[in-house]
């Protein structure tokens, strides 16, 4: 039935599982890297197997959706922002880097898993969070880790085959990875000059990574290493849990350790040569698995950053994303789309438009006129296979929101007296909530000082007394008409109206000609001179109920 690409590829996840492993829940799987904040563009990470495995779910099948912390990672590099003192944590676990001054955590890692999980909570992405520096210390995967040791040389070769190919890619995969986010890419894979071995430990003296194997014996699994502190050790690998696998070793078993059937990795994993693909034959050759189904998504882009001046680094993340907008328009941005297409979450203006388009889209699905996949795309944004996230009960325009947010500065009274112009049945303002604390927050912090809009406190006497006769009967003909038409509808209609008559016209005319566009055109640019200073701004039957019949006719009597 459904058309969408959710739904296909539930379709080939179920079918795979039941070859895999008849009977068993059907596991779809994500890497985040809590390095630092995480990234809005790495939610696609997440929201592209939240959405199949909570289809899997409403089919009725058990799921989960495991979410990897790569928080046994080494600490890379310091973040701006962070005191340059924490470069002495550089190479340490993230689970081992003391969290930012003042945080309420315990680590580096936690410090920055907490806002992604909160965030993933209000937009109802169940998952089971797995630390993989728990797994590693706990021992849990001893066996793969010995494994993976007695079969160096036949790792050693199957990455051998991608090596030469690799390393002209190296300075992308560096890009790649301080985008991405996922620890992944650019990590060494295990090879040195004593020979390959894919178990990399933290030195037991600085805990930092700094190490090299010297020797592994099969036998014994005694395992030395020296560390660039000055450290050298021996250690017996099979009661050894202070290290991990390489990147390229370490996703492949784990694929194998937890069963993954699905699972989709950023373009930069997936050319000849990237951890999808090398994994993809280690996966069956060391660890006798198959490689999960696992789509290429591609960059998701932000748009409107840039203008605004941000204390976290200009990071935006999902939850500087979800303080403009309601989690379900956040969920159909990635819904609607198929994880090949890139697209962009917006933080400027076009961030009404995207809000228009969901109200026409919720219009339709009431009606019944929604297309089959816009269906399927609006019902996963606002469901899941558990739960129905929060509505607005009473849904007024973003744009609308954001305009009266706009001019009356966020004054609750205000705010409440200008909104029933547009729905006189508001009885407060909590019907509107949350949308309308998302478009005053939007209006608030990401909209630019130069376009933002101030009503003129005092008339533009000066503007005022160079008019000729037609713009000063044009003012009038507005004037006179705004108790008739004071209402949306009613405003457009004038508005748009005015030229028409003073071009000979009826009010309601039907009328498009060249000269009738430019007449309304120099007529709005009055407007919103008199009104708020310059040539443009929010919608004029919106502004001119926010501004409100006295104030207007205060500020255009000529
Ligand atoms: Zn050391």
């Amino acid at each position: 039935m459904d058309a969408d690409w959710v739904a296909r590829f539930a379709d080939e996840v179920i079918a795979e599982a039941e070859r895999r492993a008849p009977g068993k829940p059907i596991v779809c799987a994500s890497g985040l890297s809590p390095s630092g904040p995480i990234h809005l563009g790495n939610l696609r990470e997440v929201m592209t197997p939240h959405l199949v495995a909570d289809e899997i779910r409403r089919r009725g099948h058990e799921c989960v959706h495991i979410l990897s912390w790569d928080d046994f990672d080494r600490f890379r590099k310091v973040p701006a922002g962070v005191d340059p003192s924490w470069s002495e944590h550089i190479g340490k676990p993230l689970t081992s880097v003391p969290a930012p001054p003042g945080s309420p955590h315990p680590n580096w890692a936690e410090h920055f898993k907490a806002p992604m999980a909160a965030a993933l909570a209000e937009m109802g992405v169940e998952f089971r969070g797995i630390s993989q520096t728990e797994m590693y210390t706990s021992g849990a995967y001893r066996e793969q880790v010995l494994l993976a040791m007695r079969e160096r040389r036949r790792i050693d070769a199957i990455l051998g085959q991608y090596r030469t190919k690799a390393k002209a890619k190296v300075a992308d995969d560096d890009e790649a990875a301080a985008l991405e986010g996922s620890g992944a890419a650019g990590e060494d894979d295990g090879s040195g000059a004593g020979g390959y071995y894919p178990y990399k430990p933290y030195c037991s003296v600085c805990d930092r990574d700094l190490t090299t194997v010297t020797s592994y014996d099969d036998e014994t699994t005694a395992l030395a290493y020296t560390c660039a502190c000055g450290h050298a050790e021996t250690v017996t690998l099979a009661e050894h849990t202070r290290g991990k696998l390489v990147w390229k070793v370490d996703w492949p078993m784990r694929w194998a350790y937890e069963g993954v059937v699905f699972e989709p990795s950023g373009v930069d994993h997936t050319s000849p040569g990237s951890s999808f693909v090398v994994g993809g034959q280690i996966v069956r050759a060391i660890f006798g698995a198959d490689q999960p189904i696992g789509p290429m998504y591609a960059f998701v882009g932000i748009s409107g950053m840039a203008k605004m001046s941000s204390s976290k680094g200009g990071v935006p993340t999902p939850a500087d994303a979800l303080s403009i907008m309601e989690p379900a328009l956040l969920r159909w941005l990635y819904a609607r789309r198929r994880p090949n297409q890139s697209f962009k979450v917006s933080f400027d203006q076009e961030i009404q438009r995207m809000y228009d388009e969901w109200d026409t889209l919720s219009r339709k699905i009431a009606d019944g006129s929604a297309l089959p996949a816009d269906q399927a795309a609006h019902r996963r944004a606002a469901t899941t296979a558990s739960a129905t996230l929060g509505e607005t009960p009473r849904r007024l325009p973003y744009r609308t929101l954001a305009s009266v947010a706009d001019i009356t500065g966020g004054d609750q009274e205000q705010t409440l007296r200008i909104l029933r112009e547009f729905d006189h049945e508001i009885a407060g303002l909590d019907e509107l909530r949350p949308r309308l604390d998302r478009a005053q927050h939007w209006v608030a912090t990401y909209v630019p000082a130069e376009e933002r809009t101030q009503v003129r406190e005092e008339p533009d006497t000066a503007l005022l007394t160079t008019l000729g006769t037609t713009e000063r009967e044009s003012l009038k003909l507005l004037a006179d008409g705004l108790d008739e038409h004071w209402s949306l509808d009613g405003l457009t209609a004038l508005v748009y109206g005015v030229p028409k008559i003073q071009a000979g016209l009826d009010l309601s005319a039907k009328a498009a000609t060249p000269e009738l566009k430019a007449a309304q055109r120099a007529f709005f640019a009055l407007l919103y001179r008199l009104l708020v200073g310059r040539e443009t701004g929010p919608r004029l039957p919106t502004l001119l109920l926010t501004v409100g019949r006295d104030r207007v006719r205060r500020l255009i009597a000529s």
